[in-house]
């Protein structure tokens, strides 16, 4: 008989948790995980799922719009966010049903209740004690909320998914990932849209060339930018809120999105105290490669590390521990090659280095571009133009980026990460024949390199 209540205790049951615990139980692990919030997390619940609702939502206006030139008649459509919110409500609702089953099913007791780490192997749980040989934290991450004065005026992504009404003017603060998605989806909705952001383009980090187009199919939408906007106070005048830049530039909406970066979920829940190290500069709970934390016994995986805040990564990084600590097979995850989707309008899909982080690291590049009007444009009259670009490694004809922004980016590069994953070279993409007509066939028909300079 163990010492411990559980072999297992996982705070917080969001995408890693989840995932980590339904896979240890399968493996005959003793497990327990405690919520103090809905089961399902961020992603289920505020977060990757309600987001795509919104954005299918948001993109019936493009296909009203777009249906004249193929023949239909269209009354005036008219939108209701009422009707939206309910029915995204209720399908979070059955996803939450779907994973409080799975647990159950999997023999994973749920505890309502926050969990507080007391040592390496005791947990308190709304006031009860509960004890495991190892414990894992899955706590996630929360909107940040940088020192503004007036900050806390602002919606974050977690309250813009819960309006029944959709604000005239919604003024999105920051560019990254749930910047430029909610702009497209509230634009979609009929709001206009103003996004201010304190860089020269959206989306830093992602390559320069779908930087420039996003930033322009975005103005293209009508969302106006306001670039090297570093917003510096917020304040609410009657129903109208101002946004006053650094440089002394205003900005007036009737909701404003604060949209400026997540931070691990790591204060409170008794880490530090307890003898587990946390990076003072970003609050994630520090990890080596097998997800241990400085305090032997407890580990951590998910958005609380900040190691790359996205689902499928935390997902890994759970199996991963648990192959490590239950199933005899350690293994870490490779962070250096993951594929994401940033679900703006048009939406973004990209593997590997930028052709900017290639030639950072002294690598020779060969770039590939094609730049096209969609064949579903033509006739409707769009004038958005779809761009795949392959940045490749000029020595060793190895494909290092893929990056897409254009109609089914996020479907496309998932495929194609297959190939690149793989260590897929130019002659690779060259001999596989095309699938037509598709958009995705573009990136094994780019004959000539661009032309350097
Ligand atoms: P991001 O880190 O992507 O973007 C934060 C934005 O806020 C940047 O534009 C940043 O500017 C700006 N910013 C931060 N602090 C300040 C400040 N004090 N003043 C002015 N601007 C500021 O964060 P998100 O919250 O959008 O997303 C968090 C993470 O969640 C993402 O990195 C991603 O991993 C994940 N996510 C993934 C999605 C997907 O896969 N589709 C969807 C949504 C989220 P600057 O660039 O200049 O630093």
């Amino acid at each position: 008989m163990s010492r411990y209540d559980y072999d297992l205790i996982t705070l917080g049951a969001g995408s890693g948790g989840v995932a980590g615990s339904r896979y240890a139980a399968s493996k005959g692990v003793r497990v327990a995980i405690c919520e103090d919030s809905r089961v399902g997390g961020t992603c289920v619940i505020r977060g990757c799922v309600p987001k795509k609702l919104f954005m299918y939502g948001a993109q019936f206006s493009d296909a009203f719009a777009d249906a004249a030139g193929y023949g239909w008649t269209v009354p005036e459509p008219s939108f209701d966010l009422a009707v939206l919110a309910a029915a995204k409500a209720k399908e979070t609702d059955r996803l939450e049903g779907i994973y409080r089953k799975l647990l159950a099913d999997s023999g994973v007791t749920l505890i309502d209740g926050r969990g507080r780490l007391l040592d390496a192997h005791t947990v308190d749980i709304g006031g009860k004690r509960v004890t495991a040989e190892r414990i894992l934290i899955a706590t996630g991450g929360k909107p940040a909320a940088p020192a503004i004065p007036g900050i806390e005026l602002a919606l974050t992504s977690n309250e813009l998914l819960d309006l029944t009404e959709r604000p005239a003017r919604l003024l999105v603060l920051g560019a990254g990932y749930i910047a430029v998605e909610f702009a497209g989806i509230f634009r979609g909705f009929g709001s206009a849209v103003t996004v201010a952001y304190r860089g020269d383009a959206p989306l830093r980090g992602f390559d320069e060339d779908l930087r420039r187009r996003l930033a322009t199919e975005l103005g293209n939408r009508g969302v106006a930018l306001e670039a090297g906007f570093a917003p510096a106070g917020i304040e609410r005048v009657g129903a109208e809120f101002i946004v006053r830049s650094a440089d002394g530039r205003e900005l007036r909406a009737d909701a404003v999105l604060n949209a400026l970066g997540r931070v691990p979920n790591s204060r409170g829940i008794g880490l530090e105290e307890a003898g587990v190290e946390i990076d003072a500069k970003t609050g994630a709970v520090v990890v080596d490669g097998f997800s241990r934390t400085t305090l032997p016994g407890v580990f951590a995986v998910g958005d609380v590390t900040n190691r790359v805040a996205l689902t499928p990564v935390a997902i890994a990084e759970a199996r991963a521990f648990v192959d490590t600590e239950f199933g005899n097979t350690p293994r870490h995850i490779d962070h250096s090659l993951i594929a994401s989707a940033v679900f703006s309008q048009p939406p973004i899909g990209s593997i590997g280095l930028s052709e900017e982080a290639a030639k950072a690291r002294g690598l020779r590049v060969t770039v590939f571009e094609s730049d096209f009007r969609p064949m579903k444009n033509t006739i409707s009259g769009r004038t958005e133009r779809s761009y795949m670009k392959l940045v490749v490694d000029s020595t060793t004809d190895k494909v290092l980026g893929l990056h897409m922004i254009g109609t089914d980016a996020g479907e496309l590069v998932q495929g194609f990460a297959v190939a690149i994953t793989m260590g897929a070279t130019k002659a690779d993409f060259d001999r596989t024949i095309a699938v037509h007509p598709t958009a995705g066939e573009e990136f094994v028909l780019m004959r000539t390199p661009r032309k350097a300079g």
